[in-house]
């Protein structure tokens, strides 16, 4: 868990009104890249989903969690 703190320190509730098509799935808490995952997906159902952080994309919870655990 040491890799997500920076990461989650900018994720915040984010509100983006023009976009509402997006609106409807997950952003990602790191780099807010939207991830293809309904926001009204229960968690236990979500890949990528970290407790306490939020929902990442593959991306980035491989760069956190996979990478890091590797070294
Ligand atoms: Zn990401």
């Amino acid at each position: 868990m040491k890799g997500i703190a920076r990461c989650a320190g900018k994720a915040g509730p984010e509100k983006n009104d023009a976009q509402d098509q997006a609106d409807a799935y997950e952003r990602c808490v790191c780099c807010h890249r939207r991830v293809g995952i309904l926001k009204d997906t229960d968690i236990e159902f979500r890949p990528f989903y970290v407790e306490g952080a939020g929902q990442l994309c593959y991306g980035c919870y491989h760069e956190l969690y996979v990478r890091n655990a590797g070294v």
